[in-house]
């Protein structure tokens, strides 16, 4: 699967923890080009698992990414993202900063994405805060992200897909 993306854009990963998006970011993008909200959570308080500094973190991060996308560089937010909410939020930055957003959602099978986050080396999220996130996402997809501005959604169901996707970027 070859998605064919406008440079620059905004990548918005979308999906709970353990369902694969920093590994995803970290094959698909340059690292200087993903924005982690765990990296931003460590850079405020030294520990990337502060929920405590959650404002504060993201904060930090949407003034990163504002900067980012005036200097014409694509971006990829690497956090959960499973809220409208969250993700209006991005959408709106790309809009003021005329970038298309661009969805790419993590939708693997609830079972995996747990197992994974409780067998993944360091940090392992608590089983029930991971619940709350799948059914969000779960939410969110029911309810389609058509209508939240994005320029494309690419949904990504199975593991198989998740392997297989590239992206080819257009100039
Ligand atoms: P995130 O919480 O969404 O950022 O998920 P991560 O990228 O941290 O991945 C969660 C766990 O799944 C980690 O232990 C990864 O090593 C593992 N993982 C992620 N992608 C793959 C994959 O394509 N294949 C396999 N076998 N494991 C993966
Ligand atoms: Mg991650």
């Amino acid at each position: 699967m070859r998605l064919e993306l406008p440079e620059p854009s905004l990548v918005v990963l979308v999906g709970a923890a353990g369902s694969g998006k920093s590994t995803l970011a970290a094959r698909l993008l340059p690292s200087n080009a993903v924005l982690s909200s765990d990296a931003y959570r460590a850079l405020i308080s030294g520990d990337e698992t502060n929920q405590g500094i959650t404002r504060a973190a993201f904060a930090v991060l949407h003034r990163d990414l504002a900067r980012r996308m005036a200097a014409g560089r694509t971006a990829a937010v690497d956090a959960t993202n499973v809220t409208a909410f969250a993700r209006q939020a991005l959408v709106r930055r790309a809009a003021a900063a005329g970038v298309p957003a661009i969805a790419i959602v993590l939708a693997l099978p609830p079972m995996l994405v747990l197992a994974r986050n409780a067998t993944r080396p360091g940090r392992i999220v608590p089983e029930a805060a991971v619940r709350r996130q799948l059914d969000d996402l779960d939410r969110s997809l029911r309810r389609g992200l058509d209508d939240e501005g994005f320029a494309e959604v690419h949904v990504l169901r199975s593991l198989d897909e998740l392997d297989a996707v590239e992206i080819d970027w257009r100039r």
